[in-house]
């Protein structure tokens, strides 16, 4: 048996990439701290630009959070009452708390039980039942799950067919591809996170939208400042205070700058753990004409709860995403769904738990990871 590893094992080690690139940080925040533009200073620009450039996208409007960067799409959308959007309820409640937020209805669609994302031909299936909801639907927040895009030609093609705008919730997903383009430039509006423990994250709340739309980054221009219009004293809609810090565009600079290795790096530790569990829990399955940033690592297991008590027993921390699909949320009885209605997210909450992620992950703790998820397997022969 692999010995206990020395120090305690984090489930996501912002550490190791701090030590990594403290200077780079500290003479990026210096800049910031001497020029003292805390608010839209020249960072803020300089982080849109590269970020557009990254992406492949003509425009990045930066804005204060994840759930602000859909919010501000939507309302770029118009997005009110009597409006429904399509989107899974096997999410973070960000996705679908924006759309109850405007005053619109969320109608939930359930999930691929191989890559937990949105499924395509259930969507159609909604749009065809038109007794659904008396509600006009108006677009699709597809999720690109634990870093894994969703299945966006189908979806782009769904949206198409009945006039519907797709926003892309690529906040664990930024970074990652589909057929060859990166997370942001799938759909005509995209939204992303730079919540500290994202894929690249910053040193508190943040997050952008991404669109080669002049009219719809316009718009979110104005929504991130109050609805400006020539300046911010000239409201011409009503907007939001949703504006990016500069000393956290200071931070993502000085990570952006290791990101592509970061990401390969996390891929190495997908593909180790992926070696090293095959037969002992159901592991993550990429599609081929994909790739995931893995956000998490997420597996499947029939002994999730007694599994994961024995790790933490052993010193490995886990997590649940997520223990309680939307639909099931106290703050959603008001739509009227219950037990039942998404079987796929609701058998999925119940076996899945995610293992500890990020780039610097080592193989001996993978090792360690293993060694006690296979012990715990033994221990349990024969109790079924
Ligand atoms: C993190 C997350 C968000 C919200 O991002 P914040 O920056 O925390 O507001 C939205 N959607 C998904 C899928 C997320 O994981």
């Amino acid at each position: 048996m692999t010995a206990s590893p020395q120090k305690p094992i984090p489930f996501i080690d912002l550490n190791a990439q701090q030590q990594r690139i403290r200077d780079q940080i500290e003479t990026r925040i210096k800049t910031v701290l001497d020029h003292g533009k805390y608010i839209m200073g020249p960072e803020v620009r300089e982080v849109e630009e590269k970020l557009a450039a990254y992406v492949g996208v003509k425009h990045c409007i930066t804005c204060a959070s994840g759930t602000d960067a859909l919010l501000m799409a939507l309302m770029a959308y118009n997005v009110g009452p009597g409006d429904a959007i399509i989107t899974t309820p096997f999410t973070f409640i960000s996705t679908a708390e924006v759309i109850s937020l405007l005053g619109a209805r969320p109608i939930f669609v359930d999930i691929d039980p191989v890559t937990f994302n949105i499924d395509p031909a259930k969507i159609r299936a909604v749009l065809d039942n038109e007794i659904v909801t008396s509600s006009k639907v108006r677009g699709i927040i597809p999720v690109d799950l634990f870093g894994q895009p969703a299945d966006y030609e189908e979806i782009n093609a769904i949206a198409r067919e009945y006039d519907l705008f797709v926003l892309e919730d690529a906040a664990q997903s930024f970074g990652a591809e589909y057929r060859g383009k990166k997370c942001g430039a799938l759909t005509e509006v995209a939204a992303t996170s730079f919540f500290p423990a994202k894929p690249l994250g910053c040193y508190g709340d943040g997050g952008a939208v991404f669109t080669d739309s002049d009219a719809l980054a316009d718009r979110l221009r104005s929504i991130r400042v109050h609805g400006k219009g020539s300046d911010k004293y000239d409201n011409v809609r009503i907007g939001i205070n949703g504006r990016f810090d500069t000393l956290q565009a200071a931070v993502i600079l000085a990570k952006l700058e290791i990101f592509d290795e970061e990401i390969q790096l996390r891929q190495k530790v997908a593909r180790r753990y992926g070696d090293l569990l095959k037969g002992l829990l159901e592991t993550p399955t990429v599609k081929p004409d994909r790739t995931s940033v893995w956000a998490q690592y997420s597996v499947l297991s029939s002994q999730r709860d007694n599994l994961m008590t024995h790790l933490k027993e052993h010193g490995v921390p886990t997590a649940i995403y997520y223990p309680k699909p939307l639909h099931l949320q106290t703050a959603y009885q008001y739509l009227g769904y219950g037990a039942g209605d998404f079987p796929v997210s609701e058998s999925i909450a119940q076996r899945i738990f995610s293992l500890p992620m990020h780039p610097y992950l080592q193989p001996e703790v993978q090792e360690f990871i293993k060694e006690k998820v296979k012990g715990k397997r033994e221990k349990g022969k024969g109790k079924g």
